[in-house]
């Protein structure tokens, strides 16, 4: 951590940038700025020279355009760094993208918010990367600390908080006291699973196939967990499994929330089980204070209904839940001193890792 008198030099003149680094968006925040890229987390390849020729929404859009050997990845799904390169390449290209939009000419300070599952071989392997993108500094945070900090949750405090990050590939559950992750588990049901089971569910039941596309915007439009006011249902267009040709089907909420109704059990489950080992106090704390839910799969109709029923304690589904880690990342990088105990200092000392 820096003198003041260099913190003073670093706040002037260094670019300093706050990473989320998700399995579906990426968000960058650079302090004094806010949020200044916001893009799908995904990268062409070319397969015959290695190189990378697009990230983010360009690289999205050239999905199924381009010839057989540019092909789209999303370095992140699945764990964390599926592809160390490639991973390499995206943190340097929102690096440099990120210090276009600012004058400042010190190489930047960069926090990057990783998931809770995250081996430590994967963060050192997150901690060169950046380093090798030209970073000054990198600090380390886990996402739903970050998610804690942005949606402004006293996390320094000797009082007990819990977040349930859902986003596209995994879902964070994490209880927070003291600066530091008390209890966490990371799960692959999150957003792309409930997608999965949406295509499946329309296949087996209305035999047509449909993509990965059409069943997120089926499941965004009318998806829920608990039955609305209201049926909703839309049309969807898809390949009929017997003739090969298109065909259109209605389908209602509760196809969608029969097609999710597994995952969402076990993601429920995967709460239950956290706050089942979380100390008494802490578990006091957050029946006072509450769960909030954070990420793009907080926004699931009715989950926040859900688990209160269950839990039985209130349930919050955090502002603008989307950009919750990116904001925590910012507000970390306007006081790195006060969060230190937040970020991760060295790897090799993870208490709640193995
Ligand atoms: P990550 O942190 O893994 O990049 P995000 O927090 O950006 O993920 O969330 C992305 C996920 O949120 C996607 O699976 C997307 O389908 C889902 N999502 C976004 N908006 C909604 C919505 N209104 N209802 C349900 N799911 C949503
Ligand atoms: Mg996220």
């Amino acid at each position: 951590m820096a003198t003041p008198l260099k913190e003073k030099i670093y706040r002037m003149f260094s670019n300093d940038i706050g990473i989320d680094l998700g399995t579906a968006n990426t968000l960058v925040y650079l302090r004094g700025k806010g949020i200044v890229i916001n893009e799908p987390s995904v990268v062409a390849v070319n397969q015959k020279t290695g190189q990378v020729v697009a990230v983010g929404s360009s690289a999205k859009a050239m999905l199924g355009r381009t010839p057989a050997h540019i092909i789209a990845v999303r370095p992140l799904v699945d764990g964390v760094i599926s592809d160390f390169e490639v991973t390499e390449e995206m943190i340097a290209y929102l690096v440099k993208k990120a210090e276009s939009q600012s004058k400042k000419f010190l190489g930047p300070r960069v926090v990057v918010g990783v998931p809770s599952g995250i081996t430590n071989v994967e963060i050192r392997a997150v901690r060169d990367a950046t380093r090798n993108a030209g970073a000054r500094e990198v600090y380390i945070v886990e996402e739903p600390m970050a998610g804690a900090i942005g949606i402004r949750l006293p996390v320094n405090d000797p009082v007990g908080s819990m977040v349930v990050d859902i986003g596209g590939g995994t879902t964070d559950v994490a209880v927070i006291s003291l600066g530091g992750i008390v209890r966490s588990k990371n799960l692959k049901i999150a957003g792309d699973k409930l997608n999965t089971d949406i295509i499946t569910y329309i296949r087996s039941e209305f035999k047509i196939l449909i993509g990965e596309k059409t069943a997120e915007a089926v499941k965004i439009a009318i998806g829920s967990v608990l039955p609305g006011e209201e049926p909703l249902e839309t049309a969807i267009r898809g390949r009929d499994l017997i003739t090969g040709l298109p065909r259109e089907v209605v389908i209602t909420d509760s196809d969608i929330r029969e097609a999710i109704t597994q995952s969402i059990d076990n993601l429920v489950e995967s709460v239950k089980e956290v706050l089942e080992t979380t100390p008494p106090e802490i578990i006091a704390d957050v029946m006072r204070n509450g769960v909030y839910l954070l990420g793009g799969g907080a926004l699931i109709k009715g989950l926040d209904r859900l688990l209160h029923d269950v839990l039985k304690m209130p349930v919050y589904v955090a502002e603008d839940p989307l950009t919750a880690i990116a904001r925590g990342t910012g507000i970390i990088l306007e006081d790195l001193e006060k969060y230190q105990e937040a970020l991760i200092q060295n790897e090799d000392e993870l208490p709640h890792k193995k």
